[in-house]
């Protein structure tokens, strides 16, 4: 990704209004995961987050649901939410229509959900008009950028660290995804959380 905001500007809650960017009059902050499930970190962030006793959203990719079907079940069994993250990690600005009603299509084994949240959070205009019939839709308010080589893990804590009630914070499931989220519950004092 080229350029992201760490908190999104107002802008897009007034353009997108049908997206939840966060949870208005929430004491909690809501931790969400993209592009799971993953062999190697959905345990361990499943293991993270039950010694904090913490819930949170997993935005997950049909192609990858589809393989790990004992993380979904091991997701839901300690009580979190499984949103969807479209079958392929592609820009849906790309796609042409037929593209994305497949890209769309929740695959078999997909447990009924209702949360959507497209990759990149990058939708075209009538992408969104289509969507918001079908799911509600949900970005972020919070970006701290543990994708992001380019920044230190000190800077992404600090991001990390900026959440507030009410914030959607969007991580993903990569390795030092664990490692930044321990840090986080080590030294925050924030003791709310919730899933969507
Ligand atoms: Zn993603």
């Amino acid at each position: 990704m080229s350029f992201y905001f760490v908190r999104t500007p107002r802008v897009l809650h007034w353009l997108f209004p049908k997206i939840t960017w966060r949870i208005k009059d929430s004491e909690s902050i809501y931790l969400t995961f993209d592009d799971g499930p993953n062999p190697e970190v959905t345990i361990q962030l499943l293991d993270l987050l039950k010694k904090y006793n913490v819930l949170a959203t997993f935005f997950l990719l049909g192609k990858n649901a589809v393989k790990y079907p004992e993380l979904i079940e091991r997701i839901l069994e300690e009580d979190h939410s499984i949103g969807f993250h479209c079958n392929e990690h592609i820009n849906s600005r790309t796609l042409s229509h037929t593209a994305l009603l497949k890209n769309f299509r929740l695959p078999k084994n997909f447990p009924p959900t209702v949360l959507f949240r497209p990759p990149y959070g990058k939708l075209k205009w009538w992408q969104y008009n289509f969507l918001k019939e079908k799911f509600p839709l949900f970005g972020w308010s919070i970006m701290p950028g543990d994708f992001d080589k380019k920044i230190s893990f000190q800077q992404q804590l600090d991001r990390l660290k900026k959440s507030k009630a009410g914030d959607i914070v969007v991580l993903h499931e990569l390795p030092n995804t664990i490692e930044l989220l321990r840090t986080y519950f080590e030294q925050t004092e924030i003791k709310s959380f919730a899933k969507l």
